[in-house]
């Protein structure tokens, strides 16, 4: 540091140049940004105005997730100032009473090879979204071994079609491609001709996919939405049924998920899925709680696991940095109490105007941009688009259980600046605020 400047890197040039590089094809309109963006706009658009409308229920949204703001924001911050009791009590719920097989990986790499472990001689995987496989570095092993990938939300199978790797939204990560793009796609892959309509779409893949998911699958892979502590059922929210298809029609059942998805009650579980629910406005068709591998004692009383659905469910829960954030206290700790609604993305300043751009290879955001943060470090956070966050603080203001991802945010800037990492044009306004005392000056 420089009479009061920090000088900027060669590193901190280059991830400025890239940065750019992707905002300039925005301005390109045939660019995968800005198809993206337009989308997305909308999106941001209708999905705020509809925290205000009372279409599917008595109440909106809005006063919805007001109503039990406070006894989140309470239960996250027990569970966060507890995380350890909460994990143990947990765990041992499951052994005894779930009857899963349990694992506690205190690192991604333990997570990977217990995964790669139950996945046995497999080289299939089917999966719903999984952003916690995704943050354990699970996919990325997969891929690594030549795992068959698949993908059984629809938008996530459009995007295998497309072979599309740009980050999207987790709740609709097809909503880029047109019904005539998507047919024309399915013409070059599959020789099939089908009406360019969401219903043709739909149809085509209900006849052709879902036989598959109900016969075919061996292993499947979920996150889970919640876990309840207190009696260890894992709750999944969805409204395609790929959730339901994979967590029954397969014989093993794998949950991966952070220690931080687990809540103290079960009440607290449904309260996390039906919020989840909620602040999106989407009409989430089924809710699941599975509490135990398929099984009956219709034969004599005696338990036989595995009648119709998975005969066996694992869970994988994944510790890596979340202990040790809430423990030390590390300015990122906050981020433990983030139950994944992703409605921050929506309200986000920088999130509207650069869509895709402002985000990384765990999703759109800045809580992803966070995950990337810890897992690979504040240079990889730049490259994300850390500096395009405007300190606006819509985020903090609108979160349900009271993440402080703002305040997250600039702790980041703070430590990339001390690095060297600022971008010129914000570096012009530090050097006029440092020797003006007036950044327009
Ligand atoms: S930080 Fe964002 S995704 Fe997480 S709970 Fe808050 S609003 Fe939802
Ligand atoms: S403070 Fe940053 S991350 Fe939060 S809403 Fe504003 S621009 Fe987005």
């Amino acid at each position: 540091m420089e009479g009061g400047f920090y000088n900027m890197s060669e590193k901190g040039r280059e991830l400025f140049e890239d940065v750019k590089r992707k905002i300039n094809e925005l301005k390109d309109n045939d660019s995968l940004y800005s198809k993206f963006i337009y989308i997305w706009r909308l999106a941001c658009y209708g999905k705020f105005k509809s925290y205000d409308l009372r279409y599917f229920y008595a109440d909106t949204s809005r006063e919805f997730v007001e109503r039990y703001k406070e006894r989140l924001i309470k239960m996250r911050a027990e569970f966060v100032e507890n995380i350890e009791d909460y994990v143990e009590k947990c765990v041992n719920i499951m052994r005894k009473t779930n009857k899963y097989r349990v694992f506690l990986a205190k690192t991604n790499e333990e997570a990977q090879e217990i995964f790669m472990n139950e996945l046995g001689d497999n080289n299939i995987i089917y999966k719903s979204k999984s952003l916690e496989a995704k943050d354990a570095g699970i996919v990325d092993v997969l891929k690594k071994n030549n795992i068959l990938i698949k993908e059984t939300d629809l938008g996530d199978v459009l995007c295998q079609l497309f072979d599309y790797h740009l980050p999207n939204f987790t709740l609709a990560p097809g909503i880029q491609f047109t019904a005539e793009e998507i047919v024309a796609k399915i013409k070059e892959k599959y020789h099939v001709e089908i009406e360019p309509t969401s219903d043709a779409i739909v149809a085509y893949f209900r006849k052709t996919y879902r036989p598959e998911l109900l016969n075919e699958v061996k292993v499947s892979l979920t996150s889970a939405n919640a876990i309840s502590a207190d009696d260890g059922s894992i709750v999944l929210v969805e409204n395609e049924g790929n959730i339901s298809l994979l967590t029954r029609a397969t014989e093993k059942h794998i949950v991966v998920s952070g220690i931080s998805k687990i809540v103290p009650t079960v009440f607290d579980a449904l309260l996390v899925a039906k919020i989840q629910e909620r602040i999106m406005n989407v009409d989430g068709a089924y809710i699941s709680f599975i509490s135990a591998p398929s099984n009956t004692s219709d034969v004599q009383g005696a338990r036989v696991f595995g009648m119709y659905g998975a005969k066996e469910v694992v869970v994988i829960l994944v510790d890596d940095w979340r202990t040790k954030a809430a423990k030390e206290n590390l300015f990122y700790k906050d981020i433990l109490k983030c139950i994944s609604c992703k409605s921050c993305d929506l309200i986000c300043t920088a999130s509207r105007a650069f869509g895709n751009i402002y985000a990384s290879k765990y999703g759109m955001g800045a809580v992803n941009i966070v995950r990337d943060y810890i897992h690979n470090g504040i240079e990889t956070a730049v490259r994300d688009g850390l500096f395009l966050c405007t300190g606006c603080e819509n985020c903090t203001n609108w979160c349900p259980v009271g993440v402080n991802l703002a305040e997250i945010m600039r702790s980041l800037k703070k430590e990339a600046t001390k690095k060297g990492l600022t971008p010129p044009p914000l570096k012009h306004y530090q050097q006029k605020i440092l020797r003006d005392k007036n950044p327009f000056k």
